[in-house]
């Protein structure tokens, strides 16, 4: 079992591959949309700077974006790890990250507007979700989410009588498409969708972020919300909206739900939106063994 004592160094290099390197499924996603869009269009023009600078970062070990956003880990630990020791150690690694500018420091304290300089608020920030797991090897999934993108998530409570929708999945796509809608340009186009059908509201917007870390192109087990993540990605990119709110065919790259169980008095709809700097990692620790992915 690799020791806690030396997990902070393989913690910073998943920081900084996350930060400065798109994982492989979303930049061919993003090179895929190129190909979609006319000749000199702005929507390609926008996605031709992104995949440049997509490029750049990882050639300079430079973040991708300015804004590093809100980390967000999810550890799947075995029995007899200590998560308070995994916390301290995903804490020492985000603030030796911002210290070498893998990370912006961009915790600020809502009251007295104070930023910490290293990354490291409450126990909310960074976030850390932590869940025990049968076998031997220790998984941790990081997920850098962008201000902007965050800002135009949004949770429904349905029936919404405004939009017509009810409870059931053409009320789910009629709010989901009504979060992108007003979300126009501004999470920084095209984003990926994460939805979660049911829960409270807490445990909805949860799971709206946890299924951001599926992969691009993975297909939902369950064929109803597969066709249903099928068509909303396809009625999203009819919306005009484009790469950065410029118009053109690429408005998202993918749609993910989930379902979960809810109250029979509440139906609650929580869309996370993530940005084209769609920024997660996995890294692996078997015995003494480290991936990244
Ligand atoms: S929303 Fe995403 S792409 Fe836009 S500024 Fe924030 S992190 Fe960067």
């Amino acid at each position: 079992m690799q020791a806690q004592s030396v997990l902070t160094e393989h913690l910073l290099e998943l920081i900084r591959l996350t930060a400065t390197d798109l994982p492989p499924d979303v930049e061919t996603s993003l090179r895929q949309a190129v190909e979609r869009e006319e000749p000199g269009s702005a929507a390609r023009g926008a996605l031709e700077a992104i995949l440049k600078n997509v490029d750049l970062s990882r050639q300079n070990a430079t973040p991708i974006c300015q804004d590093t956003g809100t980390p967000i880990f999810y550890v799947y630990y075995p029995l007899g790890w200590s998560t308070r020791d995994l916390r301290q150690q995903i804490r020492d690694a985000v603030a030796q990250a911002t210290a070498r500018s893998y990370l912006r420091p961009n915790a600020v304290n809502a009251i007295s507007d104070k930023n910490t300089g290293n990354n490291l608020g409450d126990a909310y920030f960074p976030t850390i979700h932590f869940e025990e797991v049968d076998g031997d090897t220790l998984t941790v999934e990081l997920m850098l989410k962008g201000g902007g993108c965050e800002n135009v998530g949004a949770q429904y409570s349905l029936p919404d009588s405004r939009l017509g929708a009810g409870r059931d999945l053409k009320g789910v796509r009629k709010v989901v498409l009504d979060a992108v809608h007003k979300a126009q340009g501004q999470g920084c186009a095209p984003g990926v969708l994460g939805v979660a059908v049911g829960g409270d509201r807490g445990s909805s917007f949860y799971a709206s972020k946890e299924v951001l870390y599926r992969r691009l192109d993975d297909v939902n087990p369950d064929p109803q919300l597969a066709a249903l993540e099928t068509r909303l990605t396809d009625e999203a990119n009819q919306l005009g909206i484009g790469p950065m709110g410029f118009g053109g065919k690429t408005t998202v790259l993918g749609t993910k739900i989930t379902g979960l169980h809810r109250l029979p008095a509440s139906f609650f709809v929580s869309v996370s939106y993530m940005c084209w700097a769609y920024r997660r990692r996995r890294m692996t620790v078997r015995g003494d063994q480290v991936t990244y992915e």
